[in-house]
């Protein structure tokens, strides 16, 4: 998965390419067309045809490759004109599109009388010009004063404008009668003053179209929309990126779940493998030992009952150790059973169990060893091939401010008595015995 850094470092790289493309808008190369100085070959230009009174050229190139040009009004004498024309058209229907030139560069030196030199177009709109008539096609100029054309000028095509006597002659809907750059057929520049007896010397040395390859609005628009792919994308990888991640930390957690719950059993196991004798399910040395720390002597009458089997090592020799192990788990069972859960059974080692019974008095125990004692005598253990097991009790009572294992040690003397008393019967230590 890609570092925080490498995030960083790609958005640092979107601002500086955005920068960059910002400031390459001024650096882009201009869309151009020029009628002049241009190739002679693609553009073509004539200059209207008038003869005067002795039947010359009236309209004549000075030198047709500068495009000089003079007219000598000085002996005409019908109507006429002083224009140079430029066609654009290859057909007479279709033209040449200027749309995307926004600024018209105008270089022209004139000598003469005339205040103003009109540049004019003419547009083909096949909604209302027609091929037989030149004058249907949309006319658009500007005037522009001699006195300022001695330098080179840029004017914005926004400034021509469509002739209100040709909108007039036409009888346009407003939305026909707009500026239209799409068809241009033909441009021309001409003197439209009086003209009789005047001479006009005009040479054109620019002429020319220049416009964006794409509008700023446009450059402008890409750069949003590559910052909104570059968003959505980011995005959306990011989006996949975190939901992986949040899947992966999920898969953890119930792995940890699991691993927890796992230790929790294995805890508990071990816990009770410490506390809990395995053959026999009572509880061990260590168990018996935390059940005493945790009675509260003091306040309740607690008993202890030891017991014995008698003879077991004589089952053992007789039946195999395994026959003595099931003895040992049956005894525990019984006794398991025919005790109160708050009577806690204790293996103290071998044959030998510790009956730790809270809130019981000594002569309750008695009563319960001796319940006990009468069960064991009449359970049958192996019963495919029965065994008599008896057992031997001794009892005592743990005293107030009695350590556990002082009144334990009584009991062992009591059983001690008891086994030698012949076995299967109860004893109780000398000190506690109510009788
Ligand atoms: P007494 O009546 O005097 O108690 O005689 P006893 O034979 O029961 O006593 P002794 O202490 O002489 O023998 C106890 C025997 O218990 C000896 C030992 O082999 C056996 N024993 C101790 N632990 C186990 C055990 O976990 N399983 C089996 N099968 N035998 C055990
Ligand atoms: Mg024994
Ligand atoms: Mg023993």
């Amino acid at each position: 998965m890609p570092t925080k850094t490498f995030y960083s470092k790609l958005l640092l790289l979107a601002f500086l390419l955005t920068f960059a493309a910002i400031a390459a808008k001024h650096f882009l190369p201009q869309k151009k067309f020029a009628l002049i100085p241009g190739d002679a070959t693609k553009t073509s230009y004539y200059l209207s045809d008038h003869k005067d009174a002795n039947g010359k050229d009236a309209i004549y190139w000075i030198n047709y490759e500068n495009s000089h040009f003079h007219c000598d009004h000085t002996k005409t004498v019908e109507s006429f004109s002083c224009a140079i024309n430029f066609v654009l058209a290859q057909t007479r229907t279709q033209g040449t599109s200027l749309q995307q030139f926004s600024t018209m560069k105008i270089d022209i030196k004139y000598k003469g009388p005339a205040k103003t030199l009109r540049i004019a177009m003419r547009n083909f709109d096949p909604r209302f010009s027609t091929t037989e008539n030149y004058n249907s096609d949309k006319f658009i100029f500007i005037n522009l004063r001699t006195s300022d054309l001695n330098v080179p000028i840029s004017l914005s095509m926004n400034e021509l404008k469509v002739a209100d006597w040709w909108i007039a002659q036409f009888n346009l809907p407003r939305e026909q009668a707009q500026l239209d750059f799409r068809n241009i057929i033909s441009v021309a520049i001409d003197i439209e003053e009086q003209l009789q007896g005047t001479e006009h010397d005009i040479q054109i040395n620019q002429l020319e179209f220049t416009g964006d390859w794409i509008s700023t609005e446009h450059w402008y628009l890409a750069i949003l929309l590559a910052w909104l792919s570059f968003g959505t994308v980011f995005a959306i990888v990011r989006l996949v990126q975190l939901q992986r991640k949040e899947q992966q930390q999920r898969e953890k957690i119930s792995d940890l779940v699991v691993t927890n719950s796992k230790l929790r059993t294995e805890t508990d196991k071990f816990r009770k493998l410490s506390t809990v004798d395995a053959l026999t399910s009572a509880f061990n040395r260590h168990g018996i030992e935390q059940i005493i720390e945790s009675l509260d002597i003091r306040l309740n009458a607690t008993s202890i009952i030891l017991l014995d089997i008698d003879h077991f090592k004589r089952i053992n020799d007789r039946r195999g150790h395994d026959a003595g192990d099931r003895v040992l788990q049956k005894l525990s069972d019984v006794i398991l059973k025919s005790i109160r859960a708050s009577d806690k059974l204790g293996r103290w080692g071998g044959e030998e169990f510790v009956l730790i019974c809270p809130n019981t008095s000594v002569g309750m125990a008695m009563a319960l060893a001796e319940k006990l004692r009468i069960i064991i005598f009449d359970t049958v253990f192996e019963a495919e091939n029965p065994v008599a097991v008896t057992a031997s009790f001794g009892i005592a009572a743990i005293l107030p401010d009695e350590a556990f294992t002082s009144a334990f040690k009584r009991a062992d003397e009591a059983l001690y008595n008891a086994k030698s008393l012949g076995r299967n019967c109860v004893v109780v230590a000398e000190k506690d015995n109510p009788l």
